[in-house]
């Protein structure tokens, strides 16, 4: 699986995903391989509050066999973008997905091994010697490797403006880690670090106000940071393919803790330390 593909003609960019699940449009759209899920949080959320942060969601086309969502291209109009992805969320997987994944106890070792890749000791002596895991465990030990359990995000990727792909920034735990990435992603250019931190501060208020927000479990959707070398620099909300409703009566907080049953994301905590992160790599 490759990670990320570039097309030089139009220097559109996909950080995260599956090679092949987006592309760019003769008519400079972005295609994204259809979900239900996500198509009814795109209707839903062109009629929110939130709207101003979400790519245009221009309706659904068929192109052969295959049914995709058409999105504004976030990228149009950048020269040479630099730009990072990241997951918000204390974890990464749907309530249903764990819950899925304990019906079924088989042991596997593909988990296994990636998990023995990252932290040799991270199994337990059990685990070491089935070598495998259950889905479940690895599932939520995998958010844990990250800022995602703690902080509440983690950084997927970062383009430069050269074209290259980072992604170690994963292994990030602390603040002080994330505000040393912020640095390295803008240059430590002070006008694009406010110019992202006025626009979170707006996102903050927007998601006080929308009625999707309080109703939806946010789980696997990204800030899409954006500038390029005229100090224009933008945040969107990207990607609601795992993002769910719940019942009008179980208003979610999204700046608790997750324990299962509750379906909170934390979604939250995770703009809080993004927020605290720009502030001190403004005041640096
Ligand atoms: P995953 O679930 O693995 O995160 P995905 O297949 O659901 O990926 P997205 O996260 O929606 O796909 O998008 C992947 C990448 O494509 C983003 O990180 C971003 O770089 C790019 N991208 C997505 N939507 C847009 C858009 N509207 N405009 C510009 N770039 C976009
Ligand atoms: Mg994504
Ligand atoms: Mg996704």
């Amino acid at each position: 699986m490759m990670h990320w593909s570039l097309r030089r003609q139009s220097s559109w960019v996909q950080l995260a995903g599956h090679q092949g699940s987006l592309q760019l449009s003769d008519g400079g759209e972005v295609l994204k391989l259809y979900s239900e899920v996500e198509a009814n949080c795109l209707d839903c959320l062109m009629r929110d509050p939130l709207r101003p942060f979400v790519p245009q969601y221009h309706g659904l086309v068929t192109k052969g066999e295959l049914c995709y969502i058409r999105l504004e291209d976030l990228l149009s109009g950048l020269r040479k973008p630099v730009i990072m992805d990241c997951k918000m969320g204390v974890r990464t997987y749907q309530e249903e997905e764990l819950v899925k994944a304990r019906t079924n106890a088989t042991l596997r070792s593909d988990m296994y091994q990636k998990m023995v890749k990252i932290d040799p000791s991270a199994p337990s002596a059990e685990e070491h010697e089935q070598g495998g895991v259950t889905k479940s465990r690895y599932l939520q030990w995998k958010d844990t490797t990250s800022s995602t359990a703690t902080l509440g995000f983690r950084i997927e990727g970062i383009m430069t403006e050269d074209g290259s792909v980072q992604r170690d920034f994963r292994k990030i735990m602390t603040l002080a880690q994330v505000t040393e990435a912020l640095l390295f992603f803008t240059r430590r250019q002070r006008e694009i670090l406010e110019a992202y931190h006025s626009r979170l501060l707006a996102l903050s208020d927007a998601l006080k106000n929308s009625l999707f927000f309080r109703t939806h479990e946010v789980i696997g959707s990204s800030l899409l940071f954006v500038h390029d070398h005229s100090s224009r620099a933008n945040v969107w909300m990207i990607d609601f393919a795992k993002t769910t409703p719940v019942s009008d009566a179980s208003r979610l907080r999204h700046n608790v803790p997750w324990a299962e049953g509750s379906r909170e994301d934390g979604y939250l905590i995770g703009l809080t330390s993004l927020i605290t992160s720009l502030s001190q790599a403004i005041s640096v």
